[in-house]
């Protein structure tokens, strides 16, 4: 069976248990706080489990996207080096929100895999959770009897709270689960010792394929557990491992999913899987790797230095260096693999596909960068390398270690390999103390903590956004949150309906007022979390007023109207704006980020080139005119994806819709978006769009801003009021630009013929000089003041006059622009026989005029204040050889 079949084959058995079949949610998490990436096939249902929302059906089945490579979970480390951990993982899973229970469940999973995928029944053990006496909660005798009905007793294994019980926090629905593993080994070992004992014993081939979770309990914050009203079922199966153990494998890798990867790169290096250790770590930690950085990448998370960027990056740059270090590629080759990958997956996650050229541009400069910092990296290595044994030591320290990590981006275990093919080794406790003092650092910028929520209405379900339509509404408190952050203490505060819009799309949140009684709340900013929509307030008095005010609270949620105007202005424009680009430069452009408020609006997107200016006055044109026409608004809110789809909406990869979406039209012909966001009621309320820049922000990402209504009147007519000012100061001349340019012509001329002037009179100056030279000894004294144009100048004189004049003692003083300016210059057999030194005694001259000077000792200038000294100066000057 193919990878693909045994996908399909698992989403089919479920439909034909009514299971509705949904796509996975994006990888990269959006308004969940706790959350960078989605991480398992539960977690775009979360709220569905913490009942702020109800499930589109009560069983759904579908293969999720997941990454494993921070937080909680966190994979990174072990990927290459076993053979069934994976940074991306697709985890198919079927989920049942107070629907069936544990009886379904596990017949269902024994049925999918003993029937359907035809795994050998007695290579199958499965857990159960034994209970535990600290916390209360029971064993869990239910999955106990359903298991032994089917598998019987002796392929039961008991399972600590550790592994078999399941909580999604610290508070919150939580219960046991029952895992199911899978003996892959050989018939000759499986007959030297049962597959039994390597249950949770990391064996490679004794894996855990699939984890039920029962979720029957809820979490409260004094750590006791309430039976749940309504019981829920969570499941996840590594897609992976499935196919390894159907297609009758020994490791992920060796299956479909991974082979084509595997066999591409091996031939671009000219190696053969299979034959040496440290390749083919390398070869998985790519076929790995490309996956998880390809369809991050796609879902709308690009490298970058900090947060999912970062970690994307970072990943990227550990597949790079395996290749670098062990199958010698010195080149970029990672974007090479993108096209097979886009094809292999083309019909589960057409994402790639889509984008293709896009990620692989991405991932080619990325590239790139990182390889020249592996050269530079090397580089600083050798020098460290030789300082450590010049020092006698065998021994690289850890700040150094951490230095080339950090500061570098080189990694710690490529700097010991390269250490270690020296004779040397890397401190490793240094550099974990330098590693643990930077994080200390960080946490201390980034400390903030949270109260337990204060519930204020029981009965609460789910929370209504009226704010299309309703700018002012009266509505119940139903729950609020005292958090510490940056901006210090604040309330978030939650409302059963409300007009204020929470920030999600690249549009803010709206800002407005609270008014609880006659008391009136600041609300500074609204956000998303997961399906809440959370008000921000740091007023004081908000818990006070709260206490005087009992349980049942209504409050008067009015926005800042104007301020949402505005940005209303700024999201419409973007949406012609896209639609303006599209027609302009082509289909391939993509928004990449977005931006939008009171005061602009930002716009990023997929292109190769700079937008040339008459590309850019073009766009403008468009969006103008569309606003001149003043196109009304169609806003629908419950159109089914498909048909939006059809109609040619234009969706954001990366972002996950339901099945019925919003739909935002100006003019069907020209822009129609899936958009949850505020926008104007006809386009001619937008009044101008004025672009302001345009620039790069990554490969291959161009971004836009620009300014509309009150703000792009301001600029213009802040642009025309100068334009006057130039007009005014040029007397009205008929064509300013060619009045400017004239003056412009003329000022180079000028500045010419002053040159020639100046040389003229610098020669004139020289050989007056030469008729003042007074013999002292030997010694060929000129000490005077001069008249030269600068100090540039002086400098010139002082040169030639040595080149001239043997055994010279040379003093020039000069007024230039008001300013005192002196020069020593002593011919280079005086500096010698006499120890004269220009520098010493042009320090000593500096003094008369309030400044200040150095040099060398044939040659030195100072500059200073007061120009009444330089008579007295000069003197000095002379001083030393008279
Ligand atoms: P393990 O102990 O093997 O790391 P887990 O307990 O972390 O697994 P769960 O969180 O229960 O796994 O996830 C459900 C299923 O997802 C697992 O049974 C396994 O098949 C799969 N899985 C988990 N982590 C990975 C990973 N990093 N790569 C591939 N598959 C994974
Ligand atoms: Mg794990």
């Amino acid at each position: 069976m193919t990878s693909k079949e045994i996908r399909q084959q698992f989403l089919d058995f479920f439909k034909s248990k009514e299971h509705l079949i949904v796509p996975s949610a994006p990888l990269v998490a959006k308004n969940d706080p706790t959350l960078m990436f989605n991480n398992s096939g539960m977690a775009q249902f979360k709220d569905f489990f913490l009942g702020n929302g109800t499930p589109p059906s009560k069983r759904i089945a579908d293969t999720q996207k997941c990454l494993r490579v921070s937080g909680k979970h966190n994979d990174l480390e072990d990927v290459g080096f076993d053979t069934y951990h994976h940074t991306m993982f697709e985890m198919l899973g079927n989920w049942s929100f107070g629907d069936y229970f544990k009886k379904e469940a596990l017949s269902w999973s024994w049925e999918l895999l003993t029937e359907v995928y035809k795994l050998p029944k007695d290579r199958i053990y499965v857990s159960v959770f034994q209970g535990d006496d600290k916390d209360g909660v029971p064993f869990d005798q239910e999955a106990w009897d359903i298991w032994k009905a089917i598998v019987g007793e002796e392929r039961i294994i008991l399972g600590n709270k550790k592994d078999n019980f399941w909580e999604m926090g610290e508070t919150g629905p939580c219960g046991p689960c029952s895992e199911i593993h899978i003996d892959l080994r050989d018939e000759a070992e499986v007959a030297l010792k049962s597959g039994k004992e390597l249950v949770n014993n990391d064996h490679p081939q004794v894996v855990e394929i699939w984890n039920n979770v029962f979720m029957q309990f809820e979490r409260m914050a004094d750590g006791s557990l309430v039976p749940l009203p309504s019981r829920h079922v969570d499941t996840g199966m590594g897609f992976e491992r499935l196919c390894m153990a159907v297609q009758g494998k020994q490791s992920n890798y060796d299956t479909d999913v991974f082979q084509h990867t595997i066999g591409f790169v091996g031939n671009k290096c000219g190696k053969v899987y299979g034959q040496d250790k440290w390749s083919d770590i390398a070869l998985r930690v790519i076929a790995d790797h490309i996956r998880a950085i390809a369809f991050v990448i796609a879902d709308g998370q690009l490298p970058s230095n900090n947060k999912a960027g970062y970690v994307i990056r970072r990943i990227l740059r550990r597949a790079v260096r395996y290749g670098y270090t062990y199958l010698g590629f010195r080149e970029p080759f990672m974007h090479s693999i993108i096209p097979l990958l886009a094809d292999q997956f083309a019909e589960v996650f057409p994402e790639l596909k889509a984008q293709q050229d896009f990620v692989a541009k991405v991932i080619l400069e990325e590239e790139n960068s990182f390889l020249r910092t592996l050269e530079n990296g090397l580089t600083l290595l050798d020098k460290i390398i030789a300082e450590t044994k010049s020092q006698q030591s065998t021994v690289i320290k850890g700040d150094a270690v951490f230095e080339l990590n950090d500061t570098f981006g080189f990694p710690v275990d490529l700097t010991a390999l390269i250490a270690r093919e020296n004779g040397l080794s890397i401190d490793e406790e240094g550099y974990k103390a330098a590693l643990q003092a930077q994080k200390e650092r960080s946490r201390k910028d980034a400390t903030t903590s949270a109260e337990d929520w204060v519930i204020l209405d029981e009965d609460f379900e789910k929370v209504e956004f009226v704010g299309y339509d309703e700018f002012e509404t009266t509505s119940q408190l139903v729950k609020f949150q005292k958090v510490q952050n940056k901006q210090g203490t604040q309330y978030k505060i939650v409302l059963d309906r409300t007009p204020f819009y929470a920030e999600s799309g690249g549009q803010v949140g709206d800002t407005g007022t609270l008014t609880i009684g006659n008391t009136v709340i600041k609300i500074e900013d609204t956000k998303k979390e997961n399906d809440l929509i959370v008000h921000l307030t740091s007023d004081k008095n908000f818990e006070k007023l709260v206490a005087e005010n009992g349980s049942q609270i209504s409050a008067k949620a009015r926005i800042d109207l104007s301020r949402r105007n505005l940005t209303n202005n700024n999201h419409s424009s973007t949406h012609l704006m896209q639609a303006a680009l599209k027609q302009v430069l082509g289909a391939h452009v993509n928004q990449k980020g977005s931006l939008v408020n009171n005061e602009l609006l930002r716009f990023d997107f997929s292109h190769f080139q700079k937008v040339t200016d008459e590309e850019i006055a073009k766009v403008e044109d468009i969006v103008n005119q569309k606003i001149r026409e003043n196109i009304s608004l169609l806003e629908e809110r419950n159109v089914p994806i498909a048909e939006a789809t059809t109609r040619g909406a234009m969706a954001l990869f990366g972002e996950k819709y339901g099945d019925f979406v919003r739909v935002i039209t100006f003019d069907k012909n020209f822009s129609v978006e899936l958009c949850g966001g505020t926008h104007v009621p006809s386009t001619g309320h937008i009044g101008l769009f004025k672009i302001i820049s345009e620039s790069s922000v990554a490969t291959g990402v161009r971004r836009i801003e620009a300014v509309t209504s009150e703000k792009a009147l301001a600029l213009i007519n802040e642009q025309l009021s100068i334009v006057n000012s130039l007009n005014d100061l040029l007397k009205s001349p008929k064509d300013l630009v060619k009045a400017v340019s004239s003056l412009i012509e003329e000022k180079n001329a000028l500045a010419k013929k002053i040159e020639v002037f100046e040389q003229e009179k610098l020669q004139e100056v020289k050989e007056r000089l030469l008729t003042k030279i007074v013999s002292v000894g030997t010694v060929n004294v000129i000490a005077e003041i001069v008249e030269v144009p600068s100090a540039d100048a002086l400098k010139q004189l002082a040169y030639e006059l040595k080149a001239k004049i043997g055994d010279l003692y040379c003093v020039l003083v000069a007024e230039i622009a008001g300013k005192p300016q002196l020069a020593v210059m002593i011919a280079d057999n005086l500096v010698a026989e006499k120890g004269l030194n220009a520098g010493q005694i042009i320090r000593e001259m500096a003094k008369e005029v309030k400044g200040g000077g150095g040099g060398q000792p044939f040659f030195a200038t100072a500059g200073g204040s007061d120009v009444s000294g330089l008579s007295k100066a000069l003197e000095k000057g002379k001083s030393f050889v008279a």
